[in-house]
């Protein structure tokens, strides 16, 4: 005995009744958790992470036409800085699911639902940036000596030209401060 498919899922949709009725839509809206991890490079959308489901179903009269958006959020490293980062990701496709039988679709309904998890993996996958960043102009790494250069990065404070004496004042009396502060202990080092 063949035991008929329970249509459940977070991405399997009914059509059961917009099938063969052309100009009938339905939509759906839901959040459902990504099943695994997608994206095998510096980025991915973690195993669990929320997707917000946009779905319309349209039936034509080849099928049903399959309008969707996700939004979610991809974490991974910076390519540049190497530092964590957690960015927005929104995706959207459409696609032509033929019904049983018709040729030139990729995808096809069966039974009285449509399956949406491959589209909306691929999707996902494929706009995942191949060199993310933390910011758009992170300057990276300094190639010396592996520190983050975002902090050189932030434009030094002007100075308000009227400070400029007490600046100038402050640079002529320095010196003669470390001077004296240091000359006893050479003489002490040299005594003992
Ligand atoms: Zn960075």
């Amino acid at each position: 005995m063949v035991r008929r498919r329970h249509v459940s899922g977070p991405f399997l949709y009914p059509v059961r009744d917009i099938v063969g009725h052309p100009g009938e839509m339905r939509e759906f809206e839901s959040t459902v958790p990504a099943p695994e991890k997608w994206g095998e490079g510096l980025v991915a959308v973690a195993e669990g992470a929320s997707l917000d489901l946009s779905v319309r179903l349209e039936a034509v009269h080849e099928g049903i036409l399959v309008t969707a958006e996700v939004a979610t959020e991809y974490v991974g490293e910076c390519g540049r800085c190497l530092t964590d980062i957690v960015e927005p990701l929104e995706v959207e496709f459409q696609e032509l699911f033929g019904y049983p039988g018709e040729e030139g679709t990729d995808f096809d309904v069966q039974d009285d639902h449509v399956d949406l998890e491959s589209l909306v993996r691929d999707s996902i996958v494929l706009s995942l940036p191949f060199q993310p960043v933390c910011q758009p102009d992170c300057p990276g790494l300094d190639p010396a000596t592996g520190e983050r250069l975002t902090e050189t990065a932030v434009p030094e404070m002007r100075i308000d030209e009227r400070w400029n004496a007490l600046a100038a004042l402050k640079a002529t009396t320095q010196p003669d401060h470390d001077d004296t502060a240091t000359s006893p202990v050479v003489s002490d080092t040299e005594k003992s």
